[in-house]
Protein backbone atom coordinates (compact mmCIF):
# COMPACT_ATOMS: atom_id res chain seq x y z
CA UNK A 1 0.00 0.00 0.00
CA UNK A 2 2.95 1.85 0.98
CA UNK A 3 6.63 1.86 0.09
CA UNK A 4 8.98 4.85 1.24
CA UNK A 5 12.86 4.28 -0.15
CA UNK A 6 15.85 6.77 1.16
CA UNK A 7 13.16 9.33 2.65
CA UNK A 8 14.86 13.02 3.29
CA UNK A 9 13.50 15.74 4.96
CA UNK A 10 15.21 19.29 6.45
CA UNK A 11 13.79 22.21 7.98
CA UNK A 12 16.90 24.65 6.98
CA UNK A 13 19.96 22.94 9.18
CA UNK A 14 18.21 20.75 10.68
CA UNK A 15 17.95 17.40 9.26
CA UNK A 16 14.58 15.68 10.67
CA UNK A 17 14.13 12.77 7.91
CA UNK A 18 17.06 10.46 7.67
CA UNK A 19 16.70 8.03 4.66
CA UNK A 20 13.63 6.42 6.23
CA UNK A 21 12.60 3.29 4.23
CA UNK A 22 9.32 2.23 5.38
CA UNK A 23 6.69 -0.38 3.77
CA UNK A 24 3.15 -0.69 4.69
CA UNK A 25 1.49 -3.79 3.49
CA UNK A 26 -2.57 -3.53 2.63
CA UNK A 27 -4.77 -3.90 5.87
CA UNK A 28 -1.78 -3.33 8.19
CA UNK A 29 -1.68 -1.84 11.38
CA UNK A 30 1.88 0.20 11.27
CA UNK A 31 2.66 1.67 14.94
CA UNK A 32 5.47 4.47 15.08
CA UNK A 33 7.09 4.98 18.42
CA UNK A 34 9.58 7.38 19.56
CA UNK A 35 10.58 10.38 21.79
CA UNK A 36 9.43 13.28 20.93
CA UNK A 37 11.37 15.37 18.32
CA UNK A 38 12.23 12.01 16.36
CA UNK A 39 10.54 12.82 13.04
CA UNK A 40 7.10 10.74 13.46
CA UNK A 41 4.96 13.97 12.56
CA UNK A 42 6.89 14.64 9.88
CA UNK A 43 7.25 11.27 8.23
CA UNK A 44 3.09 11.07 8.73
CA UNK A 45 2.89 14.52 7.22
CA UNK A 46 5.45 13.41 4.25
CA UNK A 47 2.59 10.12 3.47
CA UNK A 48 0.06 12.89 3.08
CA UNK A 49 2.33 15.28 1.21
CA UNK A 50 1.57 17.88 3.48
CA UNK A 51 5.13 18.86 3.57
CA UNK A 52 7.46 17.77 0.59
CA UNK A 53 10.36 15.35 1.01
CA UNK A 54 13.54 16.99 -0.06
CA UNK A 55 14.56 13.64 -1.60
CA UNK A 56 13.62 9.65 -1.75
CA UNK A 57 10.58 8.11 -3.04
CA UNK A 58 6.92 7.78 -2.07
CA UNK A 59 5.04 4.93 -3.45
CA UNK A 60 1.09 4.56 -2.90
CA UNK A 61 -0.51 1.21 -4.29
CA UNK A 62 2.79 0.68 -6.38
CA UNK A 63 2.65 4.32 -8.08
CA UNK A 64 5.58 6.59 -7.52
CA UNK A 65 3.91 10.07 -6.66
CA UNK A 66 6.12 12.71 -7.84
CA UNK A 67 4.88 15.57 -5.61
CA UNK A 68 5.62 17.94 -8.20
CA UNK A 69 3.85 17.03 -10.61
CA UNK A 70 0.98 14.83 -9.28
CA UNK A 71 -2.67 15.88 -8.43
CA UNK A 72 -1.94 15.86 -4.71
CA UNK A 73 -5.60 16.77 -3.88
CA UNK A 74 -6.06 13.57 -5.52
CA UNK A 75 -3.75 11.84 -3.93
CA UNK A 76 -4.57 12.85 -0.97
CA UNK A 77 -8.43 11.53 -1.11
CA UNK A 78 -6.75 8.51 -0.40
CA UNK A 79 -4.78 9.19 2.33
CA UNK A 80 -6.90 10.37 5.26
CA UNK A 81 -5.38 11.81 8.16
CA UNK A 82 -6.33 12.39 12.24
CA UNK A 83 -4.44 15.04 14.15
CA UNK A 84 -3.65 15.45 17.59
CA UNK A 85 -5.93 18.48 17.77
CA UNK A 86 -8.80 17.36 15.56
CA UNK A 87 -8.95 20.75 13.16
CA UNK A 88 -12.88 20.24 13.16
CA UNK A 89 -15.05 23.52 11.27
CA UNK A 90 -16.07 25.02 14.30
CA UNK A 91 -18.87 27.05 12.67
CA UNK A 92 -20.25 23.65 10.83
CA UNK A 93 -22.92 20.97 12.44
CA UNK A 94 -21.04 17.86 12.65
CA UNK A 95 -22.70 16.37 9.31
CA UNK A 96 -21.73 19.54 7.73
CA UNK A 97 -18.18 18.93 9.02
CA UNK A 98 -17.94 15.31 7.61
CA UNK A 99 -20.09 16.05 4.14
CA UNK A 100 -17.60 19.01 3.45
CA UNK A 101 -15.16 17.41 1.74
CA UNK A 102 -17.13 14.67 -0.11
CA UNK A 103 -19.31 17.05 -1.22
CA UNK A 104 -16.63 20.01 -2.24
CA UNK A 105 -13.79 18.27 -3.07
CA UNK A 106 -14.99 14.76 -4.35
CA UNK A 107 -18.09 16.20 -5.73
CA UNK A 108 -20.61 13.43 -4.42
CA UNK A 109 -24.30 14.08 -4.19
CA UNK A 110 -25.36 15.65 -0.86
CA UNK A 111 -28.03 13.13 -0.34
CA UNK A 112 -25.36 10.56 -0.74
CA UNK A 113 -22.62 12.20 1.06
CA UNK A 114 -24.89 12.55 4.03
CA UNK A 115 -26.21 8.57 4.21
CA UNK A 116 -22.98 7.99 4.22
CA UNK A 117 -21.84 10.64 6.95
CA UNK A 118 -24.77 8.83 9.26
CA UNK A 119 -23.33 5.64 8.46
CA UNK A 120 -20.12 6.84 9.84
CA UNK A 121 -21.34 8.46 12.65
CA UNK A 122 -23.75 5.49 13.35
CA UNK A 123 -20.40 3.19 13.42
CA UNK A 124 -18.42 5.95 16.43
CA UNK A 125 -21.48 6.16 18.32
CA UNK A 126 -22.38 9.73 17.62
CA UNK A 127 -25.76 9.19 15.11
CA UNK A 128 -27.28 11.18 17.54
CA UNK A 129 -24.86 14.41 17.48
CA UNK A 130 -25.11 14.84 13.76
CA UNK A 131 -26.52 18.54 14.14
CA UNK A 132 -24.54 19.50 17.32
CA UNK A 133 -22.04 22.02 16.84
CA UNK A 134 -17.87 20.85 18.06
CA UNK A 135 -18.18 22.65 20.62
CA UNK A 136 -20.55 21.30 22.38
CA UNK A 137 -18.69 17.62 22.08
CA UNK A 138 -16.49 16.56 24.25
CA UNK A 139 -12.51 15.76 23.07
CA UNK A 140 -13.01 12.05 22.91
CA UNK A 141 -16.23 12.79 20.97
CA UNK A 142 -14.71 15.84 18.45
CA UNK A 143 -11.96 13.23 17.74
CA UNK A 144 -14.62 10.30 16.66
CA UNK A 145 -16.62 13.03 14.57
CA UNK A 146 -12.90 14.07 12.83
CA UNK A 147 -12.24 10.16 12.15
CA UNK A 148 -15.41 9.77 10.84
CA UNK A 149 -15.00 12.78 8.86
CA UNK A 150 -11.37 11.52 7.21
CA UNK A 151 -13.12 7.69 6.54
CA UNK A 152 -15.83 9.98 4.17
CA UNK A 153 -13.16 10.04 2.10
CA UNK A 154 -13.72 6.52 1.37
CA UNK A 155 -9.25 6.66 2.29
CA UNK A 156 -7.25 3.92 1.31
CA UNK A 157 -5.38 4.25 4.14
CA UNK A 158 -5.46 6.39 7.20
CA UNK A 159 -2.95 7.96 9.48
CA UNK A 160 -3.35 9.02 12.87
CA UNK A 161 -0.81 11.65 14.74
CA UNK A 162 -1.21 11.28 18.46
CA UNK A 163 -4.90 11.03 18.17
CA UNK A 164 -5.35 10.72 21.92
CA UNK A 165 -2.52 12.96 23.13
CA UNK A 166 -5.10 16.30 24.13
CA UNK A 167 -7.90 14.13 25.29
CA UNK A 168 -8.36 13.52 29.12
CA UNK A 169 -7.32 10.21 30.10
CA UNK A 170 -11.18 8.56 30.76
CA UNK A 171 -11.46 9.88 26.75
CA UNK A 172 -8.69 8.11 25.39
CA UNK A 173 -10.68 4.40 25.09
CA UNK A 174 -13.43 5.52 23.65
CA UNK A 175 -11.15 6.58 20.89
CA UNK A 176 -8.87 3.59 20.74
CA UNK A 177 -12.01 1.47 20.56
CA UNK A 178 -12.71 3.29 17.38
CA UNK A 179 -9.47 2.69 15.88
CA UNK A 180 -9.30 -0.97 17.28
CA UNK A 181 -12.47 -1.58 15.46
CA UNK A 182 -10.74 0.24 12.04
CA UNK A 183 -8.38 -2.03 12.65
CA UNK A 184 -10.13 -5.68 12.54
CA UNK A 185 -12.33 -4.39 9.55
CA UNK A 186 -8.83 -4.52 7.43
CA UNK A 187 -8.18 -0.37 7.24
CA UNK A 188 -4.15 0.24 6.44
CA UNK A 189 -3.28 2.43 9.43
CA UNK A 190 0.06 4.17 10.01
CA UNK A 191 -0.38 5.16 13.91
CA UNK A 192 1.79 7.60 15.76
CA UNK A 193 0.77 7.14 19.29
CA UNK A 194 2.41 6.72 23.40
CA UNK A 195 -0.33 4.07 23.87
CA UNK A 196 2.31 1.16 23.76
CA UNK A 197 -1.06 -1.04 24.63
CA UNK A 198 -3.02 0.04 21.92
CA UNK A 199 0.41 -0.83 19.89
CA UNK A 200 1.12 -4.04 21.67
CA UNK A 201 -2.35 -5.19 21.03
CA UNK A 202 -3.38 -3.66 17.51
CA UNK A 203 -0.27 -2.76 15.66
CA UNK A 204 1.26 -5.49 13.34
CA UNK A 205 4.40 -4.19 12.88
CA UNK A 206 6.00 -1.62 15.39
CA UNK A 207 8.72 1.46 14.37
CA UNK A 208 10.78 2.86 16.85
CA UNK A 209 11.70 6.52 15.37
CA UNK A 210 14.91 8.47 17.04
CA UNK A 211 16.71 11.20 15.95
CA UNK A 212 15.10 11.31 12.59
CA UNK A 213 16.26 7.33 11.61
CA UNK A 214 14.00 4.39 11.73
CA UNK A 215 16.29 2.63 14.64
CA UNK A 216 14.09 -0.51 14.67
CA UNK A 217 11.15 -2.36 13.45
CA UNK A 218 9.42 -5.20 14.18
CA UNK A 219 5.96 -7.25 15.95
CA UNK A 220 5.07 -5.87 18.73
CA UNK A 221 6.29 -8.82 20.83
CA UNK A 222 9.89 -8.37 18.79
CA UNK A 223 10.22 -4.50 20.12
CA UNK A 224 8.78 -5.59 23.02
CA UNK A 225 10.13 -8.18 24.75
CA UNK A 226 13.15 -8.60 22.85
CA UNK A 227 13.87 -5.14 20.93
CA UNK A 228 17.35 -5.63 19.46
CA UNK A 229 18.94 -2.19 19.96
CA UNK A 230 20.30 0.08 22.59
CA UNK A 231 17.91 3.07 22.08
CA UNK A 232 14.53 1.28 21.83
CA UNK A 233 15.41 -0.56 24.96
CA UNK A 234 16.46 2.91 26.85
CA UNK A 235 13.16 4.70 25.18
CA UNK A 236 10.74 1.77 26.03
CA UNK A 237 12.61 1.74 29.43
CA UNK A 238 10.61 5.28 30.04
CA UNK A 239 7.16 4.59 28.79
CA UNK A 240 6.58 1.66 29.99
P1 LIG B 1 7.76 14.22 16.47
O1 LIG B 1 6.43 14.19 15.81
O2 LIG B 1 8.44 12.90 16.51
O3 LIG B 1 7.72 14.88 17.80
P2 LIG B 1 8.37 16.19 14.44
O4 LIG B 1 8.31 15.50 13.13
O5 LIG B 1 7.24 17.03 14.84
O6 LIG B 1 8.73 15.12 15.57
O7 LIG B 1 9.66 17.13 14.49
C1 LIG B 1 10.95 16.68 14.17
C2 LIG B 1 11.91 17.86 14.26
O8 LIG B 1 11.59 18.77 13.21
C3 LIG B 1 11.81 18.64 15.56
O9 LIG B 1 13.11 19.06 15.90
C4 LIG B 1 10.94 19.81 15.19
O10 LIG B 1 11.23 20.92 16.01
C5 LIG B 1 11.31 20.06 13.75
N1 LIG B 1 10.23 20.63 12.94
C6 LIG B 1 9.01 20.07 12.74
N2 LIG B 1 8.25 20.81 11.92
C7 LIG B 1 9.01 21.88 11.60
C8 LIG B 1 8.79 23.04 10.78
N3 LIG B 1 7.64 23.22 10.09
N4 LIG B 1 9.80 23.93 10.68
C9 LIG B 1 10.97 23.75 11.35
N5 LIG B 1 11.24 22.69 12.13
C10 LIG B 1 10.27 21.77 12.25
MG1 LIG C 1 4.56 14.71 16.51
Amino acid sequence: MIRVNKLNKSYGDLHVLKDIDLHVQEGDVVVLIGASGSGKSTLLRCLNFLEIEDSGEIYLEGNLINPRQSDLTRVRQNVGMVFQHFHLFPHMTVLENIIEAPVHVKKTAKNEAKKLAMELLEKVGLADKADQYPYSLSGGQKQRVAIARALAMQPKVMLFDEPTSALDPELVGEVLAVMKELAMEGMTMVVVTHEMGFAQEVADVVVFMDEGKIIETGTPEQIFESPREERTRQFLSQVL
